[in-house]
């Protein structure tokens, strides 16, 4: 069968985020650390919805959901409420699960806001606070499986659910999507995405004109990716005549598989959760979260720009990253030379592992005062990050120095300018050709200080001889 190249590819995600910062369940006072426990420890009646029971609801979840929905710029219901979504389904301990539900008079906890991504916009539809069901495990693979194990510590746990409209057009942009999401979530300190299973998705994918195909259970941002890939290219071959179902995606086989014909909202039967009552969230609510909440990457990354004079690209990889970041803002209430210091943060600690503040902007002051240059500093660095040795220690060892003298590294410009007279006289408009000449002289003396040397040199292409 012969692929489809040319369809136009729509992709919706729904992002599963739990709120792991939290200490117990959404409405019963379970503990919701349940990846340290024995399976079906850590429940209660509430969780199994047992007669006579009711559900409370967790104020501090209301809080998270609603931190989160202002970093993604949605607009925060004043009222909103719980439904039931019925179904049956072993992970589903009480035959249905408490969520939010935006049509027939429901209201979603939030909704609107967009991520902006690689200078696109991804819109968002609706953020919802539901509970998490139980967890599922088969023996071998979901299709051939003889039977499943069923751990209902997860069932009860809050997770935020985040729908985009479908604005996605490959996998590598849903996961970009996915990435800034997570940096987002996790600078408010709500959840933490490295935990196994706190961050899932599923994925509603279409080609032009072709059925709506929901792939269920990805269970981390890595598989997103290889999922979505997949399943573009199998509906290709159907020249966009995929039918409209649910599929699973199977992460050992890097396949997905056709589950079942998808179910259509009536088939849920959704109605008004009776046991709760409506999350009120008015302007004054929503002001005091806004005034608890941190920094989100995106503004830190603005902030960094302006403040400390950080490119753009720089500092958005630091704002990021939070262990970077605060590393970052403790150096930079020591010393000077931001954009030094925040490139070799980012460049050489990003792995993990970092040195004393004192001691790192020390090395940035030498390499600023032009005592050192870059690459020394970082071999330095890199050194001390191995062996546990004192950065200074390490330059003094190693006899690092840089030449700054303009008389030497003149005679050497003028040298490297001789034998390449051609790249000279281009170098004159040509940035990429200039910083080639730097290299050159750099190779004949590593230790030569790259800022003199690019000043001398831009000086000597200048002049009218060549
Ligand atoms: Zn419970």
């Amino acid at each position: 069968m012969q692929a489809e190249p040319s369809l136009k590819v729509k992709i919706g995600l729904e992002v599963h985020c739990q709120l792991t910062a939290l200490k117990t369940k959404l409405f019963c006072s379970c503990s919701s650390d349940y990846r340290s426990s024995e399976p079906n420890e850590k429940v209660c009646p509430v969780c199994f919805g047992l007669p006579g029971t009711l559900p409370v609801l967790n104020a501090k979840a209301v809080e998270y959901a609603a931190m989160i929905a202002l970093a993604l710029d949605c607009k925060v219901a004043p009222r909103s409420l719980f439904y039931r979504k019925n179904y049956f389904y072993p992970d589903l301990p009480k035959g249905f699960q408490i969520s939010q539900y935006d049509k027939a008079g429901g209201v979603a906890i939030a909704s609107g806001g967009a991520v902006e991504v690689e200078g696109k916009r991804v819109r968002i539809t609706r953020i919802q606070l539901e509970e998490d069901p139980g967890k599922l495990t088969y023996e071998g693979t979901i299709d051939k499986s003889s039977y499943s194990l069923v751990d209902y510590n997860r069932a009860g746990i809050a997770l935020v659910e985040i729908v985009t409209e479908p604005d996605i057009e490959d996998a590598k942009e849903a996961k970009a999507f996915l990435e800034k999401l997570r940096s987002t979530i996790e600078s408010l300190g709500v959840s933490n995405g490295e935990l196994d299973g706190a961050m899932r998705c599923d994925a509603n994918i279409s080609l032009a004109g072709g059925a709506r195909v929901e792939v269920k259970n990805i269970s981390s941002f890595k598989e997103v990716e290889k999922a979505l890939n997949y399943e573009i290219l199998r509906q290709r071959t159907f020249s966009g005549n995929a039918t409209s179902e649910t599929r699973h995606w199977d992460e050992r086989r890097s396949i997905t598989i056709a589950l079942r014909s998808k179910e259509e909202e009536q088939d849920y039967r959704y109605f008004p959760e009776p046991d709760l009552r409506p999350i009120v969230l008015g302007a004054e609510a929503v002001a005091r979260v806004r005034s608890q909440m941190p920094e989100v990457a995106d503004a830190k990354a603005s902030r960094y720009a302006k403040e400390f004079g950080l490119s753009a690209q720089l500092a958005k990889e630091l704002a990021a990253n939070k262990a970077l970041s605060s590393y970052f803002e403790e150096c930079a209430r020591l010393g000077k030379g931001y954009q030094e210091m925040a490139g070799l943060i980012v460049g050489e600690m990003s792995g993990g592992g970092s040195v004393p503040a004192p001691e790192f902007v020390g090395l940035v002051d030498m390499v600023e005062t032009g005592s050192i240059t870059r690459a020394q500093a970082k071999e330095a660095l890199r050194e001390a990050l191995r062996g546990g040795r004192r950065v200074g220690d390490v330059v003094k060892a190693k006899g690092f120095s840089a030449v700054a003298d303009e008389k030497a590294i003149a005679s050497l410009v003028e040298r490297v300018v001789a034998s390449s007279p051609e790249e000279a006289l281009r170098a004159r408009a040509d940035k990429k050709t200039f910083n080639y000449l730097v290299g050159k002289v750099l190779r004949e003396e590593p230790k030569a200080q790259p800022s003199v040397v690019a000043k001398l040199l831009a000086r000597r292409i200048a002049e009218k001889k060549t």
